[in-house]
């Protein structure tokens, strides 16, 4: 709505007595507003269509510019009364109904616009609290009344927004920190002052003069709110832009802090309460955005709040929290001694569960590629596979509270996430895998195809490879050569058929005939064998084995020598399944075989623990005519509902596509950094599984030493990465699937630096 101009002056002369010599309109989000000018004063009028609970809002907006207006008159709008004495008023204009009001304009320059200073910024923080005090003279029943998305109280009212959001990965930040909120904020609310706040201290609407800060307009956000959520705000727009935005965070809470004081309660929550303004402005933008694609008034802000959203989520809250902590003269959160903290675990558990790093971390909390330690760091989890998708991932994890929260039982009811699950997951495979058994963990998995696959054939003889991994249970480790041929290992049982790792670097055979040559030998092993073998059982690309990705060609001519004695073939996916290695879903699929039995694990629950066993109908009906199978927690609704959640979001968020991208990425750099550094043997993998092997400058023999340094190393730098492979001399990455380019690039760039500085004294 635009009034005419000669309306508007006819308007302002009966209802002000002001004779405008200039009239000049500018964008309001949702009324019209006119800079007028008379001699050398300046006020701004402004209209709104008629609404009764906009009447009473705006009502109360005046009474406390009024009472702002009463100590400085400088500094805030001050309503200007009609000639009647009215503040505010409905006229008739053109028939409509419409509310009029005008206010004292205040020239400056916006906040936006001036250079940051950290004297600007101090200010900001303690012209808000001597605000804020002023404002605790009021109270007013329609602000109490007041509910809407721009009041951080009301955050939730949010959620409904959150599917506008169009990439689907912020989308999924976004619904983190909403969670964050539930977890962390919620339970401290009823702690939290409340009073009149503005509610709205962006940077359009913070005024300086000289480069101080000389006022703030536009308060159309009042609100009677939490205290804090008015630092949050401010602070949260004071960051926009910024390199560093805890430091400018600290500077407008110390001047806040100077005038104002606040509880501990709530600095505890400021952090979270950053984030979720952030996740309003996105929230609102993409609705915005979705309803009226023209109106970009609405969207302004958005590129500032998302790259400080992904700034934010790489800051650990307990560092946060700190800081504002040491800003205002509090004593900083104490980190638990590590030695303690090595102590207790010790009381109680054996020293065989062995630790990362020469010095532990002690975790406590993580979101997506980052992890979180007590000390207030955040490491890049270029390592854990298990959190596939992301640790905390929020989909993930309602998926599981919504399940816990309705039913959790066995598997002898009938419940539709079953059924659901494994239609779903079955999807994923060829037809004639078409039946799948739940478990908890890899272990038990591995362990259940041994069962099934002596039970299938009638044969016990198991063939596995050099070097693999299969799980902790006693069948696990018989069939795992990195456990039973470790020195402190049991040793090989005697059904137990070792065949050699088809490695092409640094192995017997190398080059294109590398796989065949390998499979020559096996399949020689296999008829030579005094038994027939019930199953052969080995990884696509051997993770424990140093990330060995077995020879091109090999599985093609092993399984059907397996297949012709009587046996069946087992591809143990625990590691490589999910889309990880990016070209494929399933890593047997990148070898252009199909097996019988598909183990799988880790990532299925995305850290919750579930496993599977996926095989044919003719294995399954082998197996049904023995004994019972029955898991007390395999495959339960909650399991079931995990597991769909990890399924959607791999789609949902295109995972398997960004490990191909960034896989490629990653090993791109990692291949030139070869060639500058001959202690680099191989760089080897697919998508985000990969393996690089360090060896001896001199006679390319495994370095174990130089690979637990640059691990450690790299710890030190909050990266994290581990060693594995027979010497453990192959630094392995396997990180959540929601790893960056940046990401890659940061990892390969640290180890460049670490091996500049120390290829030589470790070698
Ligand atoms: N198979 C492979 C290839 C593995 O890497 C592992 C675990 N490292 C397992 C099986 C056993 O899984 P879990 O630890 O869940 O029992």
């Amino acid at each position: 709505m635009s009034l005419k101009i000669k309306i508007l002056k006819s308007i302002l002369a009966s209802e002000y007595a002001i004779v405008a010599s200039k009239i000049k309109r500018i964008d309001g989000y949702a009324n019209a507003n006119y800079i007028i000018t008379q001699a050398s004063e300046k006020f701004i009028f402004k209209t709104y269509p008629y609404d009764s609970v906009l009447l009473d809002i705006l009502e109360a907006e005046n009474k406390v510019l009024v009472v702002l207006a009463q100590d400085d008159q400088s500094s805030f709008p001050e309503p200007i009364p009609f000639t009647n004495g009215d503040l505010i008023k409905v006229l008739a204009i053109n028939g409509k109904q419409v509310i009029c009001r005008m206010l004292t304009f205040l020239d400056g320059e916006f906040i936006g616009d001036v250079a940051p200073s950290e004297e600007l910024f101090h200010s900001l923080g303690t012209f808000l609290a001597t605000m804020d005090l002023q404002l605790q003279q009021l109270d007013s029943y329609v602000l109490r009344a007041r509910q809407w998305e721009w009041d951080l109280q009301y955050f939730s009212f949010n959620s409904k927004y959150i599917d506008d959001i169009t990439d689907t990965r912020e989308r999924n930040i976004v619904r983190y920190f909403f969670m964050q909120y539930e977890e962390k904020v919620c339970p401290l609310l009823p702690f939290l002052r409340k009073q009149i706040i503005h509610n709205d201290a962006n940077e359009w609407n913070i005024l300086t003069k000289n480069g101080s800060l000389s006022g703030l307009i536009d308060f159309g956000d009042l609100a009677h709110s939490y205290l804090i959520n008015e630092v949050a705000i401010a602070i949260t727009y004071a960051c926009y832009d910024k390199e560093n935005p805890l430091k400018w965070a600290s500077i407008v809470l110390k001047g806040y802090q100077e005038v104002l004081p606040l509880t501990e309660d709530e600095l505890s929550v400021l952090y979270y309460l950053i984030a979720a303004r952030l996740c309003t402005s996105l929230c609102n933008s993409a609705h915005a955005k979705k309803v009226d694609p023209e109106n970009t008034y609405a969207t302004s802000s958005e590129n500032n709040a998302r790259q400080l959203l992904h700034k934010w989520l790489r800051i650990n809250p307990i560092a946060a929290e700190n800081l504002f902590r040491e800003t205002v003269g509090l004593p900083m959160h104490k980190t638990p001694s590590l030695e303690q903290s090595v102590e207790t675990r010790h009381k109680n558990l054996s020293p065989i569960l062995s630790m990362s790093y020469n010095e532990p971390i002690q975790m406590v909390g993580a979101a997506f590629q980052y992890m979180y330690d007590a000390d207030g760091n955040t490491f890049l989890d270029a390592y854990n596979n298990i959190p596939h998708v992301g640790h905390s991932h929020p989909r993930v994890i309602r998926a599981g509270q919504r399940q816990m929260a309705q039913l959790n039982t066995n598997t002898r009811y009938l419940y539709p996430q079953l059924a659901d699950y494994a239609e779903r997951l079955l999807s994923t495979f060829p037809a004639n895998l078409n039946k799948v058994f739940f478990v908890n963990s890899g272990s038990a998995a591995s362990d259940l195809a041994i069962r099934m696959a002596k039970a299938h054939t009638g044969q016990s003889t198991m063939m596995v490879m050099e070097h693999g991994y299969h799980g902790n249970t006693q069948q696990g480790i018989d069939i795992s050569d990195y456990k039973f041929n470790n020195p402190k290992g049991q040793g090989q049982k005697e059904y137990i058929l070792k065949t050699p790792i088809p490695n092409a670097y640094g192995g017997k055979y190398s080059g294109t005939i590398a796989g065949a040559m390998y499979a020559q030998e096996a399949i020689e092993h296999i008829s030579q064998h005094p038994t027939s073998i019930a199953a052969f059982i080995s990884e696509p690309v051997v993770g424990c084995g140093g990330q060995v990705p077995l020879a091109p060609g090999y599985l093609k001519a092993v399984y059907p020598a397996i297949r012709e004695q009587g046996g069946i073939c087992i591809s143990d996916e625990v590691q490589t399944g999910f889309g990880r290695l990016g070209t494929h879903f399933w890593g047997y699929e990148a070898q252009d075989i199909i097996p019988d039995m598909v183990i799988l694990g880790k990532p299925m629950g995305n850290g919750h623990p579930i496993g599977a066993v996926v095989t044919t109908t003719a294995i399954a009906e082998s197996f049904g005519k023995g004994v019972e199978f029955f898991s007390s927690f395999g495959g339960n609704p909650v399991s079931c509902a995990i597991g769909l959640s990890v399924l959607e979001v791999i789609v949902e968020e295109g995972l398997q596509d960004n490990a191909k991208m960034v896989g490629a990425h990653y090993m791109d750099l990692l291949k030139q950094l070869q060639k500058q550094y001959p202690c680099i043997g191989d760089v080897r993998g697919s998508g985000l599984f990969i393996g690089i092997e360090i060896i001896n400058d001199s006679n390319g023999q495994p370095n174990q030493k130089l690979a637990q340094h640059i691990k450690n190393e790299l710890r030190d730098r909050h990266i994290l990465i581990s060693t594995d492979g027979p010497f453990d001399s192959v630094l392995k990455t396997k990180p959540p699937l929601c790893f960056t380019k940046d990401n890659a690039t940061e990892v390969v760039e640290a180890i460049a630096a670490i091996l500049k500085t120390s290829t030589n004294e470790v070698s």
